[in-house]
């Protein structure tokens, strides 16, 4: 049995199409700059070897609804044994499903409405997202799609960790209040954490640390989300590669005010221009180690400050949770930068949280656990899958499903 996963953005689709039988990925690809000159596909396949076959196509796509064509002529020119079983689902990656959704949904006309009505909450992404849907729609009609939310599990957050202390109407009047992101992830490793311990989730208070090129940290309490570092949108909280996180709101009113920036600069400037690539020049966090490491101070401060700013987070959510059973690093940064990790967890042991230098320098294939003989945290390093999380949620919810939905 297989399921399609779709990941569609402003300019690009990402796909993937997975065996459910044994979780594998029988393809993968995407089509990036869509409506430019020169559009690409880059596709793979495993062929009947169980080896992997690349194909590209460049050309002009113009639109979405034909980039989604091209991945469906290669995807059926790339037909494997599998295939006989049939394509039973689509899950859709959305970011944004505002207090509207707290589980992945059957798609129907409803659904795309709720979607519609919160792209004010999300105006880069959404629309991206809808236009995905509905060209799946429209090429597979009588196939059940699923709408799965990277603002989903942070609706378990109670409401003294999501407001803002603003006036309460533009709670009521405009949503203003956090969502938090990157929730597949998070809900992800802390499910795959609870295998590793060998634990059940619902026993368990997790800390996960989503360091890739955006981050955020998410308090985890027996399986539920109870506080995330992302806010209404995905510029608060830690430092990421091109974001700076959390900064003093007025900052915004005085360089408004003083050095003639306009809203759509400012608002540039901090998602685009700051963060790790602010500080040293490059959003890359290789490149930023690499640079501090030959001397450069300015990459060093950006170092040493994602690394405090993670650190204050820890300290934050270890208060909120009261107890931690495990800290888990995830995504880029948190799966492969093991100086970053040891930064992360400097000069905590009055927290119980004592790293082991050789084990997290070890470098082992995750899931791998990093923390010194006698600390009472432990503290976990696990792969993110959100692709997979999707397919796995995608395919829950098809054979859940009791009577077919209005598509
Ligand atoms: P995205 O959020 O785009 O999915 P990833 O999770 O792939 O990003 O994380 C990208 C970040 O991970 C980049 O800053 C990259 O430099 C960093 N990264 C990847 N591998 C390493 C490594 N071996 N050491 C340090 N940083 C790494």
């Amino acid at each position: 049995m297989r399921i399609l996963v779709l990941n569609s953005g402003s300019s690009s689709i990402k796909y993937k199409l997975f065996d459910m039988t044994d979780r594998s990925i029988l393809a993968s690809g995407h089509v990036e700059r869509i409506g430019e000159e020169t559009s690409a596909l880059n596709h793979q396949a495993r062929t009947a070897k169980g080896d992997l076959a690349e194909t590209s196509k460049t050309g002009r796509v113009a639109d979405h609804r034909e980039g989604m064509k091209w991945i469906v002529e290669a995807l059926s020119a790339t037909k494997t044994a599998e295939d006989e079983d049939g394509l039973a689902g689509i899950g859709h990656r959305v970011v944004h499903g505002g207090e509207d959704f707290t589980q992945p949904t059957l798609i129907d006309h409803e659904v795309l409405d709720v979607i519609r009505q919160n792209v004010p909450l999300a105006p880069l992404h959404n629309p991206a997202n809808l236009i995905g849907i509905e060209v799946a729609l429209e090429a597979v009609p009588d196939l059940p799609q699923v709408a799965v939310f990277d603002t989903a599990f942070h609706q378990s957050i109670p409401p003294r960790a999501f407001h803002y202390a603003i006036p309460h109407e533009l709670y009521a009047q405009h949503r203003v209040r956090r969502y938090g992101f990157h929730g597949t992830s998070h809900q992800y490793v802390a499910g795959q954490a609870a295998a590793f311990l060998e634990r059940p989730l619902e026993s368990l208070n997790l800390i996960t640390l989503h360091l890739g090129n955006g981050a955020s940290v998410a308090a985890v309490e027996k399986g539920r989300c109870v506080d995330t570092s992302m806010g209404m949108t995905p510029l608060e909280g830690l430092i990421m590669g091109t974001r700076c996180g959390d900064i003093d709101p007025a900052v915004h009113f005085y360089l408004l005010r003083e050095a003639g920036l306009s809203p759509d600069d400012l608002e540039s400037i901090l998602n685009k221009e700051s963060g790790l690539k602010g500080l040293s020049g490059t959003n890359d966090m290789r490149e930023v180690l690499e640079k501090a490491e030959s001397g450069d101070d300015r990459a060093q401060l950006a170092i040493d400050m994602y690394c405090y700013r993670v650190k204050k987070y820890i300290g934050a959510y270890l208060a909120a949770l009261g107890s931690v059973d495990a800290l888990v690093f995830t995504a880029g940064i948190g799966e492969r930068a093991a100086s970053i990790r040891a930064s992360c967890c400097r000069g905590l042991p009055g927290l119980g949280i004592v790293l082991d230098p050789a084990k997290n320098r070890a470098n082992a294939q995750p899931p791998f656990e990093i923390q010194a003989t006698g600390s009472a945290v432990r503290i976990l390093v696990i792969s993110t899958d959100e692709e997979l999380q999707i397919a796995e949620q995608t395919l829950e919810l098809i054979q859940n499903r009791k009577e077919p939905r209005d598509v």
